[in-house]
Protein backbone atom coordinates (compact mmCIF):
# COMPACT_ATOMS: atom_id res chain seq x y z
CA UNK A 1 0.00 0.00 0.00
CA UNK A 2 3.00 2.23 0.67
CA UNK A 3 6.03 2.93 -1.43
CA UNK A 4 8.99 3.09 1.24
CA UNK A 5 10.77 5.46 -1.06
CA UNK A 6 8.16 8.27 -1.08
CA UNK A 7 8.25 8.01 2.77
CA UNK A 8 11.87 7.75 3.23
CA UNK A 9 12.19 11.07 1.47
CA UNK A 10 9.90 12.82 3.76
CA UNK A 11 11.15 11.75 6.29
CA UNK A 12 14.86 12.77 5.19
CA UNK A 13 13.19 15.91 4.16
CA UNK A 14 12.58 16.58 8.23
CA UNK A 15 15.17 14.81 9.12
CA UNK A 16 13.68 12.74 11.90
CA UNK A 17 9.87 11.05 11.86
CA UNK A 18 6.92 13.56 11.31
CA UNK A 19 3.57 12.95 11.48
CA UNK A 20 2.23 15.17 9.10
CA UNK A 21 4.87 14.48 6.40
CA UNK A 22 3.84 10.88 6.75
CA UNK A 23 0.38 11.45 7.17
CA UNK A 24 0.50 13.52 3.92
CA UNK A 25 2.17 10.41 2.08
CA UNK A 26 -0.16 7.74 3.94
CA UNK A 27 -2.91 9.33 2.48
CA UNK A 28 -2.21 9.66 -0.90
CA UNK A 29 -1.15 6.46 -1.06
CA UNK A 30 -4.00 5.02 0.75
CA UNK A 31 -6.15 3.29 -1.62
CA UNK A 32 -9.00 2.29 1.04
CA UNK A 33 -12.10 4.10 1.06
CA UNK A 34 -13.83 2.43 -1.74
CA UNK A 35 -16.56 0.88 0.49
CA UNK A 36 -20.20 0.59 -1.30
CA UNK A 37 -18.93 3.18 -3.81
CA UNK A 38 -17.76 0.40 -6.65
CA UNK A 39 -19.63 1.05 -9.96
CA UNK A 40 -19.85 -2.16 -10.50
CA UNK A 41 -19.25 -5.84 -8.74
CA UNK A 42 -20.25 -9.37 -9.41
CA UNK A 43 -23.86 -10.14 -8.52
CA UNK A 44 -24.10 -14.06 -8.62
CA UNK A 45 -20.62 -15.06 -7.42
CA UNK A 46 -20.09 -19.19 -7.41
CA UNK A 47 -18.00 -20.34 -4.28
CA UNK A 48 -15.78 -23.61 -4.50
CA UNK A 49 -16.80 -23.78 -0.81
CA UNK A 50 -18.60 -21.62 2.05
CA UNK A 51 -17.66 -17.80 1.63
CA UNK A 52 -19.07 -17.59 4.98
CA UNK A 53 -16.06 -19.57 7.39
CA UNK A 54 -15.59 -16.33 9.38
CA UNK A 55 -19.04 -16.21 10.48
CA UNK A 56 -21.17 -13.38 11.27
CA UNK A 57 -20.66 -10.26 14.07
CA UNK A 58 -22.57 -6.98 14.87
CA UNK A 59 -21.31 -4.86 17.02
CA UNK A 60 -21.63 -0.64 18.06
CA UNK A 61 -25.23 -0.41 18.65
CA UNK A 62 -26.81 2.67 19.98
CA UNK A 63 -30.64 3.27 20.13
CA UNK A 64 -31.58 3.28 16.31
CA UNK A 65 -28.32 1.49 14.84
CA UNK A 66 -26.04 -1.04 14.54
CA UNK A 67 -23.22 -2.29 12.49
CA UNK A 68 -23.55 -5.85 10.62
CA UNK A 69 -19.84 -7.57 9.63
CA UNK A 70 -19.11 -10.77 7.40
CA UNK A 71 -16.27 -11.32 5.41
CA UNK A 72 -16.01 -13.36 3.32
CA UNK A 73 -13.16 -16.11 2.98
CA UNK A 74 -13.70 -20.00 1.71
CA UNK A 75 -10.47 -20.44 2.38
CA UNK A 76 -9.54 -18.07 5.70
CA UNK A 77 -6.14 -18.98 5.52
CA UNK A 78 -5.16 -17.57 1.98
CA UNK A 79 -3.96 -13.81 2.26
CA UNK A 80 -7.06 -12.94 -0.15
CA UNK A 81 -9.42 -15.43 1.82
CA UNK A 82 -9.51 -17.12 -1.34
CA UNK A 83 -11.38 -14.39 -3.20
CA UNK A 84 -10.79 -13.23 -6.57
CA UNK A 85 -9.65 -9.23 -7.04
CA UNK A 86 -13.28 -8.35 -7.91
CA UNK A 87 -15.63 -6.97 -5.72
CA UNK A 88 -18.97 -8.78 -4.99
CA UNK A 89 -22.39 -7.69 -3.91
CA UNK A 90 -23.60 -8.93 -0.65
CA UNK A 91 -27.32 -9.21 0.52
CA UNK A 92 -28.24 -8.65 3.93
CA UNK A 93 -31.76 -8.79 5.72
CA UNK A 94 -32.48 -8.33 9.00
CA UNK A 95 -35.83 -10.14 11.04
CA UNK A 96 -37.50 -9.50 14.18
CA UNK A 97 -37.53 -12.99 14.75
CA UNK A 98 -35.03 -15.64 14.56
CA UNK A 99 -36.32 -17.98 12.17
CA UNK A 100 -35.82 -14.76 9.85
CA UNK A 101 -39.75 -14.80 8.74
CA UNK A 102 -40.19 -11.06 9.39
CA UNK A 103 -37.94 -8.98 7.61
CA UNK A 104 -38.37 -5.52 9.30
CA UNK A 105 -35.26 -4.20 6.47
CA UNK A 106 -32.76 -5.59 3.68
CA UNK A 107 -30.56 -4.27 1.84
CA UNK A 108 -27.20 -4.69 -0.77
CA UNK A 109 -23.53 -4.11 0.33
CA UNK A 110 -20.18 -4.26 -1.56
CA UNK A 111 -17.47 -7.26 -0.26
CA UNK A 112 -14.46 -5.23 -2.08
CA UNK A 113 -11.02 -7.02 -2.50
CA UNK A 114 -9.32 -3.33 -0.92
CA UNK A 115 -11.33 -4.35 2.63
CA UNK A 116 -10.41 -8.19 2.32
CA UNK A 117 -13.92 -8.73 1.16
CA UNK A 118 -15.04 -7.57 4.06
CA UNK A 119 -18.71 -6.01 4.56
CA UNK A 120 -19.38 -3.48 7.29
CA UNK A 121 -23.42 -2.80 7.06
CA UNK A 122 -24.66 0.40 9.23
CA UNK A 123 -28.27 -0.35 9.64
CA UNK A 124 -30.11 2.92 10.70
CA UNK A 125 -33.82 3.40 11.47
CA UNK A 126 -34.23 0.47 13.66
CA UNK A 127 -36.45 0.68 16.92
CA UNK A 128 -34.22 0.86 20.59
CA UNK A 129 -33.93 -1.99 23.27
CA UNK A 130 -34.86 -4.75 20.67
CA UNK A 131 -33.38 -7.80 19.58
CA UNK A 132 -32.94 -8.36 16.13
CA UNK A 133 -31.88 -11.63 13.95
CA UNK A 134 -29.41 -10.94 10.80
CA UNK A 135 -27.93 -13.12 7.97
CA UNK A 136 -26.05 -12.34 4.86
CA UNK A 137 -26.57 -13.85 1.24
CA UNK A 138 -23.87 -13.76 -1.65
CA UNK A 139 -24.28 -16.26 -4.62
CA UNK A 140 -26.38 -18.77 -3.84
CA UNK A 141 -24.80 -19.19 -0.07
CA UNK A 142 -26.03 -18.21 2.96
CA UNK A 143 -24.09 -17.19 6.39
CA UNK A 144 -25.43 -18.30 9.61
CA UNK A 145 -27.98 -16.68 11.52
CA UNK A 146 -26.55 -13.79 13.90
CA UNK A 147 -28.50 -12.16 16.67
CA UNK A 148 -28.11 -8.86 17.70
CA UNK A 149 -29.81 -5.96 19.56
CA UNK A 150 -30.38 -1.91 19.53
CA UNK A 151 -29.45 -0.21 22.75
CA UNK A 152 -32.44 2.12 24.99
CA UNK A 153 -33.15 4.98 24.11
CA UNK A 154 -31.27 7.97 24.89
CA UNK A 155 -33.85 9.31 27.86
CA UNK A 156 -34.35 5.79 28.82
CA UNK A 157 -33.65 4.19 32.16
CA UNK A 158 -33.19 0.57 32.07
CA UNK A 159 -33.57 -1.92 34.74
CA UNK A 160 -30.91 -4.27 33.99
CA UNK A 161 -27.86 -4.63 31.23
CA UNK A 162 -25.72 -7.64 31.33
CA UNK A 163 -22.66 -8.23 29.57
CA UNK A 164 -19.40 -10.05 29.50
CA UNK A 165 -15.76 -8.55 29.54
CA UNK A 166 -12.84 -10.56 27.73
CA UNK A 167 -9.66 -10.02 26.19
CA UNK A 168 -5.95 -12.30 25.74
CA UNK A 169 -7.54 -14.74 23.38
CA UNK A 170 -3.82 -16.47 22.45
CA UNK A 171 -4.68 -19.16 20.12
CA UNK A 172 -1.81 -21.54 20.81
CA UNK A 173 -2.13 -21.52 24.22
CA UNK A 174 -5.97 -22.24 25.41
CA UNK A 175 -9.18 -23.44 23.81
CA UNK A 176 -11.98 -21.13 23.56
CA UNK A 177 -13.94 -22.91 26.08
CA UNK A 178 -14.96 -20.20 27.99
CA UNK A 179 -16.95 -18.57 25.29
CA UNK A 180 -19.13 -21.77 25.68
CA UNK A 181 -21.04 -20.81 28.72
CA UNK A 182 -20.55 -16.87 27.79
CA UNK A 183 -23.23 -17.97 24.92
CA UNK A 184 -25.57 -19.44 27.62
CA UNK A 185 -25.38 -16.15 29.79
CA UNK A 186 -27.92 -14.35 27.99
CA UNK A 187 -25.90 -11.09 27.28
CA UNK A 188 -26.90 -7.99 25.70
CA UNK A 189 -23.08 -7.04 24.52
CA UNK A 190 -19.55 -8.38 25.10
CA UNK A 191 -16.57 -5.76 25.42
CA UNK A 192 -13.73 -6.92 24.38
CA UNK A 193 -10.65 -5.13 25.52
CA UNK A 194 -7.58 -6.60 23.30
CA UNK A 195 -5.24 -9.00 23.02
CA UNK A 196 -7.82 -10.30 20.44
CA UNK A 197 -5.13 -11.60 18.03
CA UNK A 198 -1.47 -12.71 18.98
CA UNK A 199 1.39 -11.27 16.59
CA UNK A 200 4.13 -13.85 17.05
CA UNK A 201 5.18 -17.05 14.85
CA UNK A 202 3.94 -20.07 14.99
CA UNK A 203 4.85 -22.38 18.12
CA UNK A 204 6.09 -19.80 19.91
CA UNK A 205 4.24 -21.05 23.45
CA UNK A 206 2.20 -23.48 21.49
CA UNK A 207 0.28 -25.23 23.98
CA UNK A 208 -3.12 -26.31 22.35
CA UNK A 209 -2.55 -25.71 18.61
CA UNK A 210 -0.61 -23.63 15.97
CA UNK A 211 -0.50 -19.85 14.44
CA UNK A 212 0.03 -20.14 10.43
CA UNK A 213 3.18 -18.52 9.59
CA UNK A 214 5.86 -16.21 10.83
CA UNK A 215 5.53 -13.41 13.11
CA UNK A 216 2.89 -11.41 11.22
CA UNK A 217 4.40 -8.05 9.25
CA UNK A 218 2.17 -7.96 6.06
CA UNK A 219 -1.68 -7.01 5.66
CA UNK A 220 -1.48 -10.31 4.42
CA UNK A 221 -0.30 -11.97 7.22
CA UNK A 222 -2.29 -10.23 9.62
CA UNK A 223 -5.56 -10.89 7.45
CA UNK A 224 -4.78 -14.93 8.03
CA UNK A 225 -3.94 -14.40 11.45
CA UNK A 226 -7.51 -12.85 12.49
CA UNK A 227 -9.30 -15.33 9.98
CA UNK A 228 -7.27 -17.93 11.77
CA UNK A 229 -8.66 -17.13 15.35
CA UNK A 230 -11.67 -16.06 13.62
CA UNK A 231 -12.50 -19.87 12.24
CA UNK A 232 -12.83 -21.15 15.97
CA UNK A 233 -16.41 -21.85 16.35
CA UNK A 234 -16.86 -21.32 19.92
CA UNK A 235 -15.34 -17.62 18.93
CA UNK A 236 -17.45 -16.60 16.19
CA UNK A 237 -20.46 -18.54 17.91
CA UNK A 238 -20.21 -15.74 20.61
CA UNK A 239 -20.18 -12.98 18.31
CA UNK A 240 -23.13 -14.18 16.58
CA UNK A 241 -25.11 -14.09 20.25
CA UNK A 242 -25.08 -10.60 20.72
CA UNK A 243 -23.40 -6.97 19.23
CA UNK A 244 -19.86 -6.72 20.80
CA UNK A 245 -18.11 -3.40 21.63
CA UNK A 246 -13.82 -3.69 21.09
CA UNK A 247 -10.80 -1.98 21.36
CA UNK A 248 -7.54 -3.39 20.77
CA UNK A 249 -4.29 -3.02 22.85
CA UNK A 250 -0.55 -3.94 21.95
CA UNK A 251 -0.62 -7.60 20.32
CA UNK A 252 -3.25 -6.38 17.50
CA UNK A 253 0.42 -4.70 16.28
CA UNK A 254 3.29 -6.12 18.00
CA UNK A 255 3.74 -6.56 21.91
CA UNK A 256 4.02 -3.45 24.22
CA UNK A 257 4.34 -0.92 21.68
CA UNK A 258 3.76 2.64 22.16
CA UNK A 259 2.71 4.95 19.25
CA UNK A 260 5.06 5.11 16.78
CA UNK A 261 7.53 2.87 18.32
CA UNK A 262 8.03 -0.55 18.38
CA UNK A 263 8.87 -3.21 21.36
CA UNK A 264 12.40 -3.51 19.43
CA UNK A 265 13.19 -0.22 18.97
CA UNK A 266 16.94 0.05 18.61
CA UNK A 267 16.43 -2.17 15.71
CA UNK A 268 12.99 -1.32 14.09
CA UNK A 269 12.53 2.39 12.34
CA UNK A 270 9.82 4.63 13.27
CA UNK A 271 9.31 4.81 9.48
CA UNK A 272 9.00 0.58 9.26
CA UNK A 273 6.61 0.56 12.28
CA UNK A 274 4.21 2.77 11.38
CA UNK A 275 3.74 0.63 7.59
CA UNK A 276 3.45 -2.68 9.83
CA UNK A 277 0.73 -0.50 11.91
CA UNK A 278 -1.02 0.77 8.97
CA UNK A 279 -0.85 -3.37 7.71
CA UNK A 280 -2.00 -4.54 11.31
CA UNK A 281 -5.10 -1.72 11.75
CA UNK A 282 -6.15 -2.22 8.48
CA UNK A 283 -7.01 -6.08 9.01
CA UNK A 284 -8.46 -4.75 12.66
CA UNK A 285 -11.03 -3.02 10.82
CA UNK A 286 -11.72 -5.64 8.17
CA UNK A 287 -12.10 -8.13 10.88
CA UNK A 288 -14.32 -6.13 13.42
CA UNK A 289 -18.14 -4.81 13.29
CA UNK A 290 -16.73 -0.98 13.72
CA UNK A 291 -18.53 1.90 12.01
CA UNK A 292 -17.37 3.76 9.06
CA UNK A 293 -15.88 6.27 11.69
CA UNK A 294 -13.25 3.92 12.49
CA UNK A 295 -12.12 3.45 9.08
CA UNK A 296 -8.35 3.50 9.03
CA UNK A 297 -6.38 6.24 7.66
CA UNK A 298 -2.39 5.10 6.64
CA UNK A 299 -1.60 4.31 9.83
CA UNK A 300 -3.83 5.53 12.11
CA UNK A 301 -7.14 4.58 13.03
CA UNK A 302 -9.61 6.30 15.39
CA UNK A 303 -10.75 3.84 18.05
CA UNK A 304 -12.04 5.42 20.84
CA UNK A 305 -15.39 6.14 21.14
CA UNK A 306 -18.45 6.27 23.46
CA UNK A 307 -21.74 3.73 23.50
CA UNK A 308 -24.49 4.65 25.99
CA UNK A 309 -27.09 2.37 27.23
CA UNK A 310 -29.54 4.39 27.73
CA UNK A 311 -29.12 6.45 31.34
CA UNK A 312 -28.35 3.79 32.79
CA UNK A 313 -24.54 3.32 31.31
CA UNK A 314 -21.94 5.20 29.18
CA UNK A 315 -19.26 2.85 27.83
CA UNK A 316 -15.84 5.37 27.21
CA UNK A 317 -14.02 2.87 24.89
CA UNK A 318 -10.58 3.52 25.31
CA UNK A 319 -6.99 3.61 22.65
CA UNK A 320 -4.16 3.08 25.41
CA UNK A 321 -2.02 2.12 22.44
CA UNK A 322 -1.73 4.22 19.50
CA UNK A 323 -1.25 7.78 21.58
CA UNK A 324 0.95 6.72 24.34
CA UNK A 325 4.53 7.92 24.76
CA UNK A 326 7.39 5.44 25.38
CA UNK A 327 7.53 3.41 28.65
CA UNK A 328 9.87 4.50 30.80
CA UNK A 329 12.63 3.30 32.69
CA UNK A 330 13.27 1.07 29.19
CA UNK A 331 9.59 -0.56 30.34
CA UNK A 332 11.28 -2.53 32.90
CA UNK A 333 9.53 -2.87 36.42
CA UNK A 334 10.56 -0.06 38.21
CA UNK A 335 9.81 1.98 41.52
CA UNK A 336 7.53 4.87 40.70
CA UNK A 337 10.57 7.09 40.33
CA UNK A 338 10.78 10.37 38.61
CA UNK A 339 10.32 8.92 34.88
CA UNK A 340 7.42 6.93 36.04
CA UNK A 341 6.31 10.35 37.64
CA UNK A 342 7.07 12.48 34.87
CA UNK A 343 4.12 14.91 33.70
CA UNK A 344 4.95 14.93 29.73
CA UNK A 345 4.30 11.08 29.85
CA UNK A 346 0.91 10.26 28.07
CA UNK A 347 -1.21 7.04 27.90
CA UNK A 348 -4.12 8.64 26.19
CA UNK A 349 -2.09 11.65 23.85
CA UNK A 350 -3.29 15.09 24.44
CA UNK A 351 -6.56 14.97 21.86
CA UNK A 352 -8.03 11.52 23.40
CA UNK A 353 -7.45 13.06 26.62
CA UNK A 354 -9.76 16.31 25.86
CA UNK A 355 -12.35 14.12 24.49
CA UNK A 356 -12.50 11.96 27.65
CA UNK A 357 -13.47 15.14 29.82
CA UNK A 358 -15.73 16.41 27.70
CA UNK A 359 -17.76 12.83 27.29
CA UNK A 360 -17.25 12.19 31.08
CA UNK A 361 -18.95 15.82 31.79
CA UNK A 362 -21.46 15.40 29.88
CA UNK A 363 -22.54 12.03 30.24
CA UNK A 364 -26.11 11.31 31.76
CA UNK A 365 -25.44 8.01 33.17
CA UNK A 366 -25.61 6.32 36.05
CA UNK A 367 -22.41 4.31 35.47
CA UNK A 368 -19.72 5.60 33.87
CA UNK A 369 -17.50 2.66 32.42
CA UNK A 370 -13.48 3.18 31.36
CA UNK A 371 -13.32 0.14 29.05
CA UNK A 372 -9.41 0.38 28.56
CA UNK A 373 -6.38 -1.84 28.46
CA UNK A 374 -3.87 -1.91 30.91
CA UNK A 375 -4.57 -1.97 34.99
CA UNK A 376 -4.75 1.42 36.72
CA UNK A 377 -4.44 0.09 39.95
CA UNK A 378 -0.98 1.74 41.20
CA UNK A 379 -0.23 -2.23 42.13
CA UNK A 380 3.39 -2.49 43.70
CA UNK A 381 5.30 -5.90 43.58
CA UNK A 382 8.07 -6.60 46.43
CA UNK A 383 10.21 -9.07 45.07
CA UNK A 384 13.08 -8.04 47.33
CA UNK A 385 14.27 -5.97 49.94
CA UNK A 386 13.78 -2.98 48.26
CA UNK A 387 11.33 -0.48 47.49
CA UNK A 388 8.19 -1.71 45.39
CA UNK A 389 8.45 -1.50 41.58
CA UNK A 390 5.48 -1.11 39.30
CA UNK A 391 4.58 -2.15 35.46
CA UNK A 392 5.83 0.75 33.34
CA UNK A 393 3.31 -0.53 30.29
CA UNK A 394 0.63 -0.23 32.65
CA UNK A 395 -1.25 3.65 34.03
CA UNK A 396 1.82 3.31 36.60
CA UNK A 397 4.11 4.44 34.24
CA UNK A 398 2.04 6.83 33.21
CA UNK A 399 1.71 7.99 36.62
CA UNK A 400 1.23 11.46 36.96
CA UNK A 401 -1.78 11.18 34.20
CA UNK A 402 -3.49 8.83 36.05
CA UNK A 403 -3.46 10.64 39.10
CA UNK A 404 -4.66 13.73 36.88
CA UNK A 405 -7.37 11.64 35.73
CA UNK A 406 -8.70 10.08 39.22
CA UNK A 407 -8.06 14.11 40.16
CA UNK A 408 -10.88 14.71 37.87
CA UNK A 409 -13.47 12.22 38.07
CA UNK A 410 -13.63 12.98 41.90
CA UNK A 411 -13.30 16.96 41.60
CA UNK A 412 -15.91 16.65 39.18
CA UNK A 413 -17.83 14.52 40.74
CA UNK A 414 -18.35 11.66 37.86
CA UNK A 415 -21.05 9.64 38.84
CA UNK A 416 -20.16 5.84 39.87
CA UNK A 417 -16.82 5.56 37.75
CA UNK A 418 -15.97 2.10 36.81
CA UNK A 419 -12.89 1.41 35.32
CA UNK A 420 -12.44 -2.21 32.95
CA UNK A 421 -9.19 -4.06 32.27
CA UNK A 422 -7.71 -6.10 30.34
CA UNK A 423 -3.86 -6.92 29.09
CA UNK A 424 -2.53 -8.71 32.53
CA UNK A 425 -3.32 -12.70 32.29
CA UNK A 426 -5.07 -12.76 35.67
CA UNK A 427 -8.09 -11.16 37.56
CA UNK A 428 -7.99 -8.05 40.58
CA UNK A 429 -10.58 -6.12 42.26
CA UNK A 430 -8.93 -2.85 43.10
CA UNK A 431 -10.82 0.10 45.01
CA UNK A 432 -9.16 3.27 42.88
CA UNK A 433 -7.68 6.16 44.99
CA UNK A 434 -6.16 9.31 43.32
CA UNK A 435 -2.70 7.84 44.75
CA UNK A 436 -3.47 4.43 45.42
CA UNK A 437 0.02 4.41 47.87
CA UNK A 438 -1.81 7.19 50.04
CA UNK A 439 -4.61 4.38 51.77
CA UNK A 440 -6.26 7.01 53.79
CA UNK A 441 -7.04 9.23 50.66
CA UNK A 442 -11.19 8.91 49.81
CA UNK A 443 -11.85 5.99 47.23
CA UNK A 444 -12.86 7.24 43.33
CA UNK A 445 -13.31 4.46 41.45
CA UNK A 446 -13.41 1.07 41.15
CA UNK A 447 -11.58 -1.48 38.84
CA UNK A 448 -12.33 -4.84 37.33
CA UNK A 449 -9.66 -6.80 35.56
CA UNK A 450 -10.90 -9.25 33.45
CA UNK A 451 -8.42 -12.52 33.16
CA UNK A 452 -7.04 -13.75 29.63
CA UNK A 453 -9.47 -15.94 27.82
CA UNK A 454 -7.14 -18.32 27.28
CA UNK A 455 -3.52 -16.63 26.93
CA UNK A 456 -0.94 -18.59 29.28
CA UNK A 457 -3.02 -21.60 29.73
CA UNK A 458 -3.99 -23.25 32.72
CA UNK A 459 -3.54 -20.51 35.76
CA UNK A 460 -3.72 -20.74 39.81
CA UNK A 461 -6.39 -20.03 41.99
CA UNK A 462 -4.02 -18.63 43.80
CA UNK A 463 -1.15 -17.11 42.19
CA UNK A 464 2.59 -17.45 44.09
CA UNK A 465 2.57 -13.53 44.75
CA UNK A 466 -0.62 -13.53 45.99
CA UNK A 467 -0.41 -13.11 49.89
CA UNK A 468 2.65 -10.35 49.17
CA UNK A 469 0.47 -8.65 46.66
CA UNK A 470 -2.37 -8.14 49.28
CA UNK A 471 -0.19 -7.44 52.00
CA UNK A 472 1.77 -4.95 50.05
CA UNK A 473 -1.51 -3.22 48.26
CA UNK A 474 -4.17 -2.26 50.56
CA UNK A 475 -6.21 -1.09 46.86
CA UNK A 476 -6.22 -4.97 45.57
CA UNK A 477 -9.52 -6.37 47.20
CA UNK A 478 -8.86 -9.56 44.62
CA UNK A 479 -6.58 -11.42 42.17
CA UNK A 480 -6.83 -15.00 41.12
CA UNK A 481 -4.96 -16.37 38.18
CA UNK A 482 -7.22 -18.76 36.55
CA UNK A 483 -8.44 -18.50 32.38
CA UNK A 484 -11.80 -16.88 32.14
CA UNK A 485 -14.04 -13.95 31.81
CA UNK A 486 -16.28 -11.10 33.99
CA UNK A 487 -20.00 -11.24 33.22
CA UNK A 488 -21.72 -7.70 35.22
CA UNK A 489 -25.02 -7.25 36.06
CA UNK A 490 -25.54 -3.43 36.08
CA UNK A 491 -28.65 -1.97 37.78
CA UNK A 492 -29.93 1.14 38.66
CA UNK A 493 -28.45 0.40 42.30
CA UNK A 494 -26.05 -1.81 41.96
CA UNK A 495 -23.44 -3.20 39.65
CA UNK A 496 -22.41 -6.86 40.09
CA UNK A 497 -18.98 -8.80 38.59
CA UNK A 498 -19.09 -12.03 38.60
CA UNK A 499 -15.52 -13.53 38.27
CA UNK A 500 -15.70 -16.67 35.19
CA UNK A 501 -12.97 -19.21 35.43
CA UNK A 502 -12.48 -22.78 33.24
CA UNK A 503 -11.15 -25.53 35.28
CA UNK A 504 -8.95 -26.35 32.27
CA UNK A 505 -8.18 -25.01 28.78
CA UNK A 506 -5.98 -27.16 27.72
CA UNK A 507 -8.59 -29.50 26.53
CA UNK A 508 -11.83 -29.77 25.30
CA UNK A 509 -15.05 -30.10 27.18
CA UNK A 510 -13.80 -28.04 30.51
CA UNK A 511 -16.09 -25.98 32.99
CA UNK A 512 -16.69 -22.72 33.45
CA UNK A 513 -17.99 -21.63 36.36
CA UNK A 514 -18.18 -18.42 39.16
CA UNK A 515 -15.11 -18.66 40.99
CA UNK A 516 -16.01 -15.02 42.94
CA UNK A 517 -18.65 -12.63 42.38
CA UNK A 518 -18.45 -8.56 43.94
CA UNK A 519 -20.58 -5.88 44.06
CA UNK A 520 -20.76 -2.21 44.20
CA UNK A 521 -23.48 0.05 45.36
CA UNK A 522 -24.13 2.91 43.41
CA UNK A 523 -23.28 5.99 45.27
CA UNK A 524 -20.25 4.64 46.67
CA UNK A 525 -17.06 2.76 44.84
CA UNK A 526 -16.11 0.42 48.17
CA UNK A 527 -16.39 -3.17 47.25
CA UNK A 528 -18.28 -5.86 48.95
CA UNK A 529 -18.22 -9.49 48.17
CA UNK A 530 -21.72 -10.48 46.51
FE1 LIG B 1 -2.43 -10.51 26.48
CA1 LIG C 1 -1.39 -6.76 26.26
Amino acid sequence: MFKRSDIERAHQYEGGISRRWFMAYAGALSSLPLLERSSWAVTSPSFSSDPFTLGVASGDPDHHSLVLWTRLAPEPLDPHGGMKAEPVQVTWEIASDETMKSIVVSGKSIATPQLGHSVHVEVEGLKPDRWYWYRFRAGDATSPIGRTRTFPAPDAMPDKLKFAVTSCQNYEQGLYTAYEQMANDDLDLVCHLGDYIYEYEAGRNGKVRTHHGKEIQSLGDYRIRHAQYRSDPLLHGMHAKCPWIVTWDDHELDNNCAGDISEEKDKVHPVDFLIRRANAYQAYYEAMPLRRSCLPRGSDMTLYRTASFGQLAEFLVLDTRQYRSDQPNNDRASPLNVSALDKTQSMLGRQQKNWLSSKLIQSQANWNILAQQVMMGMVGFVRTENEPVYSMDQWPGYAAERMELMQFLSERSISNPIVLTGDIHSSWVNELRIDDRQFEQKLVATEFVATSLSSGGNGLEKPKSLESVLSNNPCVKYHNGERGYIRCTVTPKTWKSDYMVVDDVLQPGGKTFERSSFVVESGNPTVHPA
